[in-house]
């Protein structure tokens, strides 16, 4: 049976020229790189040369990157980090509704613990309002921290604008990009972003390897206490073959970036067209146009997300209902609550994700076969027959 596998913003297949990469490290050059000899200093030198690769990602300089045992560690760091540090300025924070657990639990926790936190809306189509942003900042503010593409619906954040209004307040502007690190163009510098968090496995790197950008000269706490390792900003001996591992998906991205934004978004644009001309009730989530290239999001009224993975994987398709975070759990997605929909449609949605190793047959192929899917489930659906 075909193979689709259509969930790349849960993770993604490691590049086989990642895994020589590690391999590497995991064999011969196995050396500890804080030790003095010739074969510490070879794993050091590997470590300095992924830096140099990820910071030239995103327009930062080297040692402005720190490694992280993933996206959900830098976004802890980043958040907890910076408002530790900067009490004496004050307590407020501002984020949106529709971040990423990782995001929105820390702020929890924080606001559980004397700090004061606001959530922004977003708008039908997952856009922050920028008025709303910058009449939420107040004296008391640190730091804003604003997703720029959204991991279920693939909106975009217009994060230059953020940036230049948080900036203008005198506020920090961290970003959760680990859906955009590598799939579109970011440059810290021209964004005013300060703080920014990235993760191997949405590139094609190894899990449990990330990293947080943090511009010079910025106050923030250390997450994890020990060792000199990371500038003395992050102990514990580094993960060599998942940094170098990081460092050559990085790199392979940022060579193909261009071509891939164009034909990852030719796979898509035939879901987003096609999709909504042979399936009817059916609705589009996120911005039409301000998305990532490979992120597809429908609802499909009258249908169970879950029953829906459940078909399509039969048919060998491997696709989500929203985030895998949220699977196991009966809530609909709080990013399709934000966007405003009903929960009986929000339970009906289904999120594809390209990467460049899905063809033009894999989306021929689901689209046939997702037609089938949703005729029988909803044959099956009461409130499908009843409308009739
Ligand atoms: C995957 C993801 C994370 C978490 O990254 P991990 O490396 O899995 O911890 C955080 N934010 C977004 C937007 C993500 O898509």
């Amino acid at each position: 049976m075909r193979q689709v596998y259509l969930d790349n913003a849960a993770t993604t297949m490691v590049h086989k020229e990642v895994v020589e990469t590690m391999n590497k490290y995991y064999g011969n050059l196995f050396g500890n790189p804080s030790s003095i000899y010739d074969f510490g200093q070879t794993a050091k030198k590997a470590i300095s040369s992924a830096r140099e690769k990820i910071a030239s990602v995103i327009n930062a300089n080297p040692d402005e990157v720190y490694f992280t045992g993933g996206g959900s560690e830098s976004d802890n760091w980043a958040i907890k980090g910076v408002m530790t540090a900067n009490r004496k300025k004050g307590n407020h924070i501002i984020t949106t509704k529709i971040e990423h657990h990782a995001v929105l639990h820390t702020c929890e926790y924080l606001a559980k613990n004397g700090y004061e936190v606001t959530y922004l809306n977003v708008d039908s189509d997952g856009l922050i309002s920028l008025k709303a942003l910058e009449e939420s900042i107040k004296d008391t503010t640190v730091m804003v921290s604003i997703m720029f593409a959204n991991n279920e619906i693939g909106t975009i954040q217009p994060i230059k604008e953020i940036g230049d209004i948080a900036k203008r307040h005198g506020v920090l502007f961290h970003t959760d990009a680990v859906q955009a690190f590598g799939h579109v163009p970011i440059d810290v510098k021209e964004m005013n972003i300060d703080l920014l968090s990235a993760s191997a496995h949405k590139i094609h790197g190894p899990k449990g390897v990330g990293m947080l950008y943090v511009r010079k000269g910025i106050k923030i706490d250390n997450l994890i206490h020990g060792g000199a390792q990371e500038s003395k900003k992050r102990a514990g001996t580094e993960n060599v073959p998942g940094i170098c591992g990081f460092a050559k998906a990085a790199e392979m991205a940022l060579e193909t970036m261009n071509d891939k934004m164009a034909s990852i978004s030719v796979l898509r644009d035939k879901f987003l067209t096609e999709i909504p001309k042979k399936i009817e009730n059916v609705k589009l989530n996120g911005h039409p146009t301000k998305r990532l290239p490979g992120n597809v999001n429908f609802s499909f009224e009258f249908i169970e997300g879950e029953s829906l993975l459940l078909y399509l994987d039969m048919e060998g398709i491997s696709a989500s209902s929203g985030s895998a975070c949220t699977s196991g759990s009966l809530d609909p997605s709080h990013v399709l609550m934000a966007i405003g929909l009903p929960h009986e449609i929000a339970h009906g949605s289904l999120r594809l994700s390209l990467s460049e190793f899905n063809t033009e047959e894999d989306v021929d192929y689901t689209i046939e076969k997702l037609i089938g899917v949703v005729h029988r489930l909803r044959q099956m659906s009461p409130l499908y027959i009843r409308r009739k």
